[in-house]
């Protein structure tokens, strides 16, 4: 097995799990519109249970949202040949740990450092 082998095997994994993800997503985003459309008692507890589905459906949605993000730029990485290299020092990054983490763009010590770095921090979209 060499490294262009194992990442056909990767962008299939990614393929898939988008096609999943869109799957799940258009499952919730269709109970959410129900959910919105349906004729229900207007009791106070009826609509705080309403209004916690929908959050929960909505921010669920939003996680989604930001794997395929992350899978697109994967794929695009590919497409680009920079697939697997970590943006920090250029090395290859190790199959095992791409395999457990398609999205990495670092090797494990960069990621560990830019961990450090950016701890206490406000959240910060990943830089890809
Ligand atoms: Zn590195």
């Amino acid at each position: 097995m060499n490294r262009a082998t194992d990442y056909l095997k990767i962008r299939e994994i990614l393929q898939r799990r988008r096609r999943d993800i869109l799957h799940a997503n258009l499952g919730a985003h269709r109970e959410l519109t129900a959910l919105k459309n349906s004729d229900r008692d207007p009791e106070y507890e009826e609509n705080a249970q309403a209004e916690l589905a929908d959050y929960t459906l909505s921010s669920l949605m939003e996680a989604q949202r930001r794997e395929i993000m992350l899978i697109d730029a994967a794929l695009r990485r590919m497409d680009t040949g920079v697939f697997g290299e970590c943006v920090d020092c250029g090395v290859d990054i190790p199959m095992d740990r791409l395999e457990a983490l398609p999205f990495a763009i670092r090797c494990e010590e960069d990621a560990t450092r830019h961990e450090l770095e950016t701890r206490g921090g406000h959240y910060a979209t990943p830089s890809l």
